[in-house]
């Protein structure tokens, strides 16, 4: 996988990607991109977490909307806020080497929320995500991400047990949509893509 051709991939759909060999480099991109006084919504997101996105962001002065930090009940209201933020921060399930986003919900909220909610969404991920096309993409979110998300969040799916898709109908499945970002939406003023040479997330 050439980095450089991915590059050129996304900026030819509209993308806005940045490439760093270093998370440190990465995150002082992502505190100039946002400035100060903004509000961040937040998908639920592993590479996040490894960066310390949220409690950086938050100590540069902004305002952070994350259902991860609130209680079941209060959910819902951060869902919306978030979709209404300035910005919204979210790592890819998989980019492809094409410049393709390739994301599967089982709540939808990220998926909604970086397709239509805001206006300027930074995705941030390792170079581990990128993919060689959409069919590896589906593949790596089913048989790799899906299970260890499972696993992590102690859901009663058989890909829990297995480690692979089952293509289950569970109550518990966390697979209910799937969506492929080939552009930003019409809706969108800017899709920042922060593409760092380290393994992140799953
Ligand atoms: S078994 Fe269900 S939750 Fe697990 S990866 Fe397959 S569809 Fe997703």
């Amino acid at each position: 996988m050439e980095i450089q051709s991915v590059i050129e991939k996304l900026k030819v759909r509209g993308f806005e990607p940045f490439y760093f060999e270093s998370r440190d480099e990465a995150i002082d991109k992502i505190i100039e991109i946002v400035g100060k006084d903004k509000t961040i919504g937040f998908g639920g997101s592993m590479t996040v977490n490894e960066l310390d996105l949220m409690d950086i962001l938050e100590n540069e002065g902004n305002k952070i909307y994350s259902h991860s930090k609130v209680s079941p009940e209060e959910r819902d209201h951060v869902y919306q806020l978030a979709q209404s933020a300035n910005f919204y921060i979210s790592s890819t399930n998989a980019l492809t080497e094409q410049g393709e986003f390739v994301n599967i919900d089982g709540t939808g909220n990220r998926v909604t929320t970086f397709t239509f909610g805001v206006k300027n969404v930074i995705f941030v991920l390792g170079t581990n995500k990128i993919v060689p096309n959409v069919t590896k993409a589906i593949d790596r979110i089913r048989n790799y991400a899906s299970p260890k998300n499972c696993q992590r969040l102690h859901k009663n799916t058989p890909c829990a047990v297995t480690g692979r898709c089952e293509n289950c109908n569970s109550d518990d499945c966390i697979c209910n949509t799937t969506v492929i970002s080939h552009h930003p939406t019409s809706k969108q003023d800017h899709v920042y893509v922060i593409i760092i040479n380290e393994e992140l997330g799953y």
